[in-house]
């Protein structure tokens, strides 16, 4: 299979339906990590062509429905600040800090700009010498590649005026914590392609071997994510634990090494805070000290902020596989992607907005 449409074919993924149908013997709980594969499934109807025993829940790879909402709120009081440049990835802007969001913050005339990459920002802080310009820099490790090079870029440049409030987060520690939690259902593992293409798939090895538990690095279209079910269900079926690479034609067992340079040149691991769920060992990034002239949170001397999530939103355990959007009491009635109360309701990866777009109409019918 080169070509995409190949991986859209329904015939091709009725045929894998159907294998999947007839391995699967007992029931089996999988997750899919990445918001990316949730939103492919929601939208081809995926789980709705597996059989009633295997259930597919949602993981936390949705990068903007785990940035911390002290993250939000930090990056909300900068934008404030009347030199402050406060850029961002679009899909940043309406995600609810405790109080706002950036969106409203704009409204109120602070100068927020969206840019597809960081370097945009850098640029405007060359273009920008007498205001103070922040990106918000967000995401997996897909993300932390650009991140780190514009730091290292603004570096080269002697950057006085350039910044990043980072929060970054990392793939297998997230599923570590999933695995040891009292509370895990989960029996196997779709990994997320995207960030597999960055860095490779030898950081899961030890996961499969402590945990005995299958993983499969998975790809995001429909065919994708039906080959993916498959590989795991045989595992699952054969009492096998096995790392596979359904993605192969993007991601190898290496990853991008250029990339995984520039990153532990910018970054270092750090424990890290993960919206609704709190903080995971040693799964995010944080500037080196060599960088520390380009860390919002010291340049601006942040401090440690402490904020409740609304009390009605159980994203936290929509994010670890516990619950299902659906199973949320306000899901679709005071929390819409118009007005959400969390951000797995507003972000492009986020479950809540997929099950919105794509089963709501199931759900009320
Ligand atoms: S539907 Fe809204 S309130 Fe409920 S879990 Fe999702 S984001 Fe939170």
């Amino acid at each position: 299979m080169k070509y995409l449409d190949e991986y859209r074919d329904r015939r091709i993924a009725r045929a894998l339906a159907a294998e999947i149908a007839q391995r699967t013997t007992k029931p089996w709980v999988l997750m899919e990590i990445c918001g990316g594969q949730t939103h492919t499934i929601m939208r081809y109807g995926i789980d709705e062509m597996l059989p009633a025993s295997l259930e597919i829940v949602h993981g936390p790879g949705c990068p903007v429905c785990v940035t911390p909402l002290e993250t939000i709120d930090k990056a909300i009081d900068l934008a404030l600040r009347p030199e402050v440049i406060l850029v961002s990835y679009g899909d940043m802007l309406r995600v609810p800090g405790s109080r706002s969001d950036l969106m409203r913050a704009k409204a109120q005339g602070a100068d927020v700009r969206i840019a597809y990459s960081p370097t945009e920002a850098v640029k405007i802080a060359r273009a920008n010498p007498a205001r103070k310009v922040v990106f918000l820099a967000i995401g997996f490790e897909t993300t932390a590649p650009a991140n780190a090079m514009a730091a290292w870029q603004a570096r080269r440049a002697e950057l006085t005026n350039f910044s990043l409030l980072v929060s970054h987060v990392l793939v297998p520690p997230a599923i570590r914590a999933l695995m040891v939690s009292e509370k895990n259902r989960v029996q196997a593992f779709i990994a997320p392609g995207h960030v597999c293409t960055v860095m490779g798939c030898s950081e899961y090895e030890s996961l499969v071997r402590d945990f005995h538990v299958p993983i499969v690095v998975g790809g995001f279209e429909p065919v994708d994510l039906l080959e993916a079910v498959l590989m795991l269900v045989k595992q699952l079926e054969a009492g096998e634990a096995k790392l596979e690479n359904q993605y192969a034609r993007s991601v190898s067992y290496q990853g991008n090494l250029p990339a995984q340079q520039i990153m532990q040149d910018v970054f270092e691991v750090a424990d890290q805070k993960w919206r609704g769920i709190g903080v995971i060992p040693q799964s995010g990034l944080r500037l080196r000290e060599e960088y520390a002239a380009f860390d919002a949170n010291r340049v601006f001397n942040l401090g440690e902020l402490t904020v409740d999530e609304p009390a009605e939103c159980i994203s936290a355990q929509v994010l670890q596989g516990l619950k299902k959007p659906t199973d949320c009491p306000v899901f679709g009635m005071t929390c819409t992607p118009e007005n959400p109360l969390g951000a797995p309701m507003v972000s492009t990866e986020g479950a809540c907005a997929a099950y919105y777009h794509y089963r709501r109409h199931a759900v009320a019918g």
